[in-house]
């Protein structure tokens, strides 16, 4: 009897176990489900919603080279694959295991329906599994990398199966009826020019990376040249898979490998955190945190204008204008820049960590639950394991050390004619009259953010 895939933040159907289980035992029926609700405001923001669109598209035209096709099915997702699975009479709903806190709640729910088998795949090992001798998970990352390295490496990647067919195809939405992209204003020409979405794309870019691997440990922190992967877009949708990864960089040694396969495992940390805390990315680990006396947007013009000048760029400090302005034309940020714009909107102007997730949840292409909310705590210092809420990351510092001239021409054009001894800081006499004023001085920041600490320590 047919065998429903239903897919989800695993859009690939190379080394996609719960697709290989499902061609085994019979013909194979794809799903994705568009299921708005049970995410409620966690469903997938405007850059996501892009990227998804074109990654189902992908997804679709490899199946069809199976001759196979894609069911989208919108709404509720229990209630969708429980209905698909009695107007088929499938066997089996096939799907690799998400951690999200309103994916496992559906995963239960379905087990009450239909016959549920999960898989891992998505990440080095699975989530939760990595423990101490006594079984307890890992709260710190360092012993965490350490156990996982020693598990290393995770299985081989799983060949893409030949699917055999149903008899007859269900019922399929129609992708463009959906309304993922933006039509007034379409704002994502950026996008386009900056990304190729799908599994293929995602092994080009893999085999692009692999030569530059090497250089990764001395050229990831400088934000003009491209020394990262850009993989992040395609491991969040799951295009790829770390094993895969992994694979592909086998035999090759270094600092540089090392360092590249470090950042991998703090994709797996985060997840790990996530299976002990499933609302982590909500608000603030440690408690005195969350009485912390934040600037609140809420509550006043200046703040929520400060809010906005931050999130569109126009804060007066370059490198982070030009990381906000990336953002926003292309859905992506380099990963240094990231932090420093992450601890000038916690630390300089004092705002809760959580307006910037939710900026970054609603503009990143690779915006992901454990990992944006375990990065936006570990800058702000109010995570598990984290940076001291007192280091104050000095943007124009920053900006000369990692050498981001060529990167800020890019961005922050009212800048471009500037040399690169003053593009990071321009002095009075060479401000643009189109460029924003200082939203603050970096030292009047610092201290404020340093007050406020000693505030909620309660010291003087
Ligand atoms: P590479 O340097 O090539 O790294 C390879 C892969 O390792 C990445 O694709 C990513 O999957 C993983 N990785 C790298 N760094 C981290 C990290 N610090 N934490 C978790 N995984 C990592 N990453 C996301 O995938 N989604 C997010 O929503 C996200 N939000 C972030 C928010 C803040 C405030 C900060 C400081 C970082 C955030 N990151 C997030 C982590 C990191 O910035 C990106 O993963 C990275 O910039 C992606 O670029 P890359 O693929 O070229 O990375």
């Amino acid at each position: 009897s047919p065998q429903i895939v239903w897919f989800r933040r695993d859009l690939r159907l190379q080394d996609h176990p719960a697709l290989c289980a499902a061609a085994a035992r019979g013909p194979v029926i794809p799903v994705y489900v568009l299921d708005d609700e049970r995410a409620g405001n966690r469903k997938p923001g405007g850059a996501s919603r892009w990227w998804l669109h074109h990654s189902l598209e992908s997804l679709g035209k490899s199946l069809g080279r199976h001759r196979s096709k894609l069911i989208l099915l919108r709404g509720d997702c229990v209630a969708g694959l429980a209905r698909l699975a009695e107007e088929t009479g499938a066997e089996t709903v096939h799907a690799i295991q998400h951690y999200e806190p309103w994916w496992k709640d559906a995963e239960e729910e379905l087990t009450g329906h239909c016959d549920l088998a999960l898989y891992d795949g998505n990440y080095l090992m699975p989530p939760g599994s990595v423990t101490t001798g006594s079984g307890t998970p890992y709260k710190i990352f360092t012993p965490f990398y350490r156990a996982l390295s020693r598990m290393m490496p995770p299985r081989d990647p799983l060949e893409e199966p030949a699917l055999s067919l149903p008899d007859e195809w269900p019922h399929s939405d129609d992708l463009d009826e959906w309304g993922l992209l933006p039509t007034k204003p379409d704002w994502a020409d950026g996008f386009r020019k900056q990304w190729d979405v799908g599994e293929i794309a995602a092994q080009d870019r893999l085999t692009d990376f692999v030569d530059r691997v090497s250089a990764y440990e001395d050229d990831r922190n400088f934000p003009s040249c491209e020394g990262t992967s850009r993989l992040s877009p395609h491991l969040h949708w799951g295009e790829i898979s770390p094993a895969q990864i992994w694979k592909a960089l086998e035999g090759k040694r270094g600092q540089g490998v090392q360092a590249f396969r470090s950042e991998l495992i703090w994709r797996d940390f985060a997840q790990n955190i996530l299976c002990q805390f499933p609302y982590y990315p909500e608000e603030s680990y440690r408690q005195a945190y969350r009485d912390f006396p934040w600037r609140n947007p809420n509550r006043g013009h200046l703040i929520a204008g400060e809010l906005e000048a931050w999130q569109m760029g126009r804060t007066g400090y370059p490198i982070i204008d030009a990381g906000m302005r990336q953002l926003w034309a292309t859905g992506w940020m380099h990963n240094r820049v990231r932090m420093i714009v992450a601890s000038f909107l916690t630390k300089h102007l004092l705002i809760d960590w959580r307006h910037g997730e939710r900026w970054f949840w609603d503009t990143l292409v690779d915006a992901d639950y454990a990992s944006n909310g375990t990065n936006w705590q570990w800058v702000s210092g109010t995570g598990v394991d984290t940076q001291l809420f007192t280091r104050v990351m000095a943007p124009l510092l920053q900006s000369e050390k990692f050498s981001a001239a060529d990167y800020i021409r890019e961005w922050v054009p009212e800048l471009a004619h500037l040399p690169d001894a003053d593009i990071h800081d321009p002095p009075p006499s060479k401000w643009p009259e189109d460029y924003p004023e200082r939203l603050i001085e970096h030292r009047e920041g610092r201290e404020r953010a340093l007050s406020a600490y000693r505030d909620m320590k309660g010291e003087t």
